[in-house]
């Protein structure tokens, strides 16, 4: 086992600086010391979830950039001093029809995720990049591309990954007329995202004062959703919605939007929704969802990014204000991502305290 330093959870948006166990590594490993990580929902989730007296420790943290600093001895795509980025899925079984269609994210087995899970070789609990140093199958650490910024990328690997699938699944580009529901972590990248792909591109948000960001981010048009003549005015116009509001709501207004044969992908919210099927059949809409990407399109992003210019907007902090940037979060009070710097874990004394994870 080796050591690294991190920040385990302790109740809701209390973090401990802590000592973490990484493996040691395997054939096929690389270590990366993490440099930047993003803050996302699912970490909010996640600690508001975590029993404090559970015996395994939570370490949020699934979107991640970093350096690679040893490598196992059949790694041949990667080398020390490389510059990576990590995700939300660290392996997958590979074999199955998901995993063979590039949809690792969707593994029959289930993708290892990178904390909150359970290795699938060695059956230990999997702890997240709020840390300084991951252990990683290689295949599953991409390379950052040269021009990338490594910590306005780090949202991308999950927030960005998440709506480009989708994006890309859909073909937007060039003529589609997409509306993006919600600007936030994961709006404002799909926002970004859908014009660097050429399309026409709205984002559809509670308030009005996000127009100057709309505009800002690209996107040509903005509608007030509390604005009902706004919502009726734009009945049948979009070709395709992207929804990326996190939390339960009335999806009738946004199917609305939609034109014949027009689809809704509902990204942000992952709980039971109520859908009136007239809704659907009335100009035969779609609705579907996704999350995370598998490893061929989280590639293609990566470099679509770097030839574009696309990264997060972001709020780069210590990550000693951790627990700060989750209350933020959790407020709203993020334009539009918190990405957390993990160098001043290298300062100080070791915690006394070791954390099995
Ligand atoms: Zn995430
Ligand atoms: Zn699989």
């Amino acid at each position: 086992m080796r050591t690294t330093r991190g920040w385990v959870s302790h109740g809701t948006t209390e973090l401990r600086r802590a000592e973490l166990r990484r493996r040691e590594l395997r054939a096929d490993d690389v270590a990366v010391r993490i440099d930047y990580c993003g803050v996302c929902h699912s970490d909010l989730h996640a600690v508001h979830a975590h029993d404090p007296d559970s015996s395994v420790p939570l370490v949020p943290g699934h979107e991640f950039t970093g350096t690679v600093t040893e490598v196992g001895r059949d790694v041949r795509n990667l080398a020390v001093g490389d510059a990576v980025a990590v995700g939300n899925i660290v392996d997958a079984c590979l074999a199955c029809d998901m995993c063979r269609a590039g949809q690792e994210n969707f593994c029959r087995a289930f993708p290892t995720l990178t904390y909150g899970g359970v290795d699938r070789r060695d059956g230990t609990p999997t702890s997240g990049a709020f840390a300084r140093e991951y252990v990683v199958r290689e295949g599953f650490a991409y390379r950052l591309p040269r021009g990338l910024d490594p910590a306005a990328a780090a949202p991308l690997m999950c927030a960005g990954v998440t709506v480009w699938e989708p994006l890309r699944a859909l073909g937007v580009g060039p003529g589609t007329r997409i509306a993006v529901i919600g600007l936030g972590g994961l709006g404002h990248l799909a926002v970004k995202l859908a014009v660097a792909l050429g399309a026409e591109t709205t984002v559809v948000s509670r308030s009005a004062d996000k127009a100057d960001d709309a505009r800002r981010l690209g996107a040509q048009h903005l509608i007030v959703s509390t604005d009902e003549a706004a919502m009726t005015g734009a009945r049948g116009q979009f070709d395709v919605v992207l929804d990326t509001i996190a939390v339960a709501h009335d999806l009738a207004p946004y199917l609305a939007l939609l034109a014949l044969d027009g689809e809704l992908s509902l990204l942000g919210y992952l709980g039971q929704v109520s859908v009136e099927t007239t809704d659907l059949l009335i100009g035969r809409k779609k609705l579907s969802s996704g999350g995370s990407g598998g490893r061929t399109r989280t590639a293609e992003l990566l470099e679509f990014c770097a030839e574009r210019g696309v990264v997060a907007d972001i709020e780069l902090l210590p990550s000693s204000r951790a627990g700060e940037s989750l209350e933020r979060l959790a407020r709203g009070d993020v334009r539009y991502r918190f990405v957390l710097d993990m160098s001043d874990l290298d300062a100080g004394p070791a915690p006394v305290v070791p954390v099995r994870g």
